[in-house]
């Protein structure tokens, strides 16, 4: 089986003597989006070179690599994984040679949902395979349609058309630089321009670390080419389908100062969120906090609305990763006892309104409670900035089977109780979907609703909700 990849963070530079630095801080920017490996490739001497490694951007790459790598174009990856699937083989970006010694390099954000089944027939045909992602299907896809067809932009459209699922690419010839982005538009992807130079980045908050400026967004069913000639766009699908943006990127993944589908500031929309979680979920107390940093915002718009005072009550502990991402529940529990403090002055005998962004397992809201509980405080009301997520994800958020998720296992009166809170209140969907500007139906609720955007051609080991 090919092993699920899961949110990761795209960088890219064609045209900029700094092209190697700028994505080091391109990727220091995305962190967030993966931890579990980094990796840069870029053209040297009309060659790609790459280096690339388990762990953090910082702890990958020392200065020598850097400047090993110097050259005018380059890409980056940093990937975030599960259980068994944190090898190196499967680091990104992937480089291969193909037909007539050409090389590419290639990083992917999100999930195939059909990638096993396109595996099993690439394996059929003789294909070998050095990782278990699904990207690297997609760059044999590639390899066997150059083989036919008379150009690469033909065997680009022809291999996008048997994909599935979500995907953001970002690939890497000597001569030129493409991103990619699924017809549904999943997962994030931006153009930037600095100078003369052309930029892609998974997050806005990227172009704003090196100075570059914000451009358009790599439209759905789109591929933009940059080369020496500039920019062209060329749209590869026949039909279009409604946008399926995923609305989980402005609650969780992505940061508060990036802007997302259609341009929507990431910190506006979780401010707004906030404000309408108080409108809908009311309750006397005497102070509001966050659970940091993800829960801020929030935090911010329910103080604003309810007129409760804002609070700093956690303090976070900066030099631990975020416990969602480690790889094992053993790891989350472990984290979660380390990641954040509670000043007991700051609670004890008040009546407090906890905001947290989601709840996913609840295995970390149920110690922050706990905490919140030995410190004195006299009332503890927990408010979530989005609805209940009842269903697993197919298209690369890290939550796969409704087993893991407390609130498809668990009544709201359960959870409340589960985790000793004086009351718990969600947002609803369509208080959420009024913080976005985009039209409702252009953005995925799967995970909320069990409404999915692309369910045919789903591998069957995807759970079924
Ligand atoms: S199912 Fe949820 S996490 Fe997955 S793409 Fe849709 S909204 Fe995002």
């Amino acid at each position: 089986m090919v092993k699920m990849k899961e949110a990761c963070g795209l960088f890219g530079v064609f045209g900029d003597p700094s092209a190697v630095e700028m994505t080091y801080c391109g990727l220091f920017t995305l962190q967030h989006r993966g931890q579990e490996s980094a990796g840069i490739a870029s053209i040297v001497d009309d060659e790609i070179h790459t280096y690339k490694g388990m762990g953090n951007v910082a702890s990958v790459f020392k200065g020598r690599h850097l400047e090993d790598l110097t050259s005018d174009k380059a890409i980056g990856h940093v990937r975030y994984s599960t259980t068994g699937d944190s090898l190196f083989e499967n680091a990104q970006p992937i480089v291969v040679r193909y037909q007539s010694g050409r090389q590419v390099a290639l990083g992917h954000n999100g999930n195939l949902v059909n990638r096993n089944a396109l595996r099993k027939e690439l394996e059929e045909q003789g294909s070998i395979f050095a990782s278990t992602t699904d990207s690297e299907v997609v760059l044999h896809l590639l390899a066997r349609m150059h083989t036919q067809a008379e150009d690469l932009e033909t065997a680009l459209i022809a291999t996008l058309r048997r994909l599935k699922g979500a995907f953001s690419l970002l690939m890497l010839w000597k001569d030129k630089m493409i991103a990619v982005r699924d017809p549904w538009g999943f997962r994030p992807l931006w153009y930037g321009k600095k100078d003369g130079a052309h930029l892609f980045a998974s997050e806005t908050a990227a172009f704003d670390i090196v100075r570059a400026d914000t451009h358009d967004e790599v439209k759905p069913g789109t591929f933009v080419i940059v080369d020496e000639n500039g920019r062209r766009d060329v749209e590869y699908i026949e039909e279009k389908p409604t946008p399926a943006h995923c609305l989980f990127e402005h609650i969780y993944f992505a940061r508060p100062d990036s802007r997302l589908f259609g341009g929507d500031l990431v910190q506006d929309v979780r401010i707004a969120a906030g404000r309408q979680l108080a409108r809908e979920h009311h309750v006397e107390a005497d102070l509001v906090c966050a659970i940091p940093d993800s829960g801020n915002q929030a935090a911010l718009g329910y103080s604003l609305e309810s007129g409760i005072p804002l609070g700093f009550v956690f303090v976070r502990n900066h030099y631990i990763g975020r416990t969602f991402i480690k790889p094992s529940a053993k790891d989350r529990i472990a984290g979660a006892d380390l990641k954040l403090n509670v000043i007991t002055s700051a609670v004890k005998g008040k009546r407090v309104v906890v905001i947290d962004d989601s709840m996913i397992r609840g295995t970390t809201g149920k110690k922050r409670i706990q905490r919140l509980r030995e410190a004195g405080a006299s009332e503890i009301h927990f408010r979530i900035s989005c609805p209940p997520t009842r269903f697993p994800c197919y298209y690369g958020i890290n939550f796969k089977s409704k087993g893991e998720l407390i609130a498809s296992q668990k009544s709201l009166d359960e959870i409340r109780d589960f985790l000793n809170l004086d009351s718990l209140g969600f947002l609803s969907m369509d208080g959420l979907l009024d913080c976005v500007t985009l039209p409702a139906d252009n953005y995925c609720t799967g995970c909320w609703t069990g409404n999915y955007p692309v369910l045919d051609d789903l591998d069957d080991d995807f759970e079924r909700s």
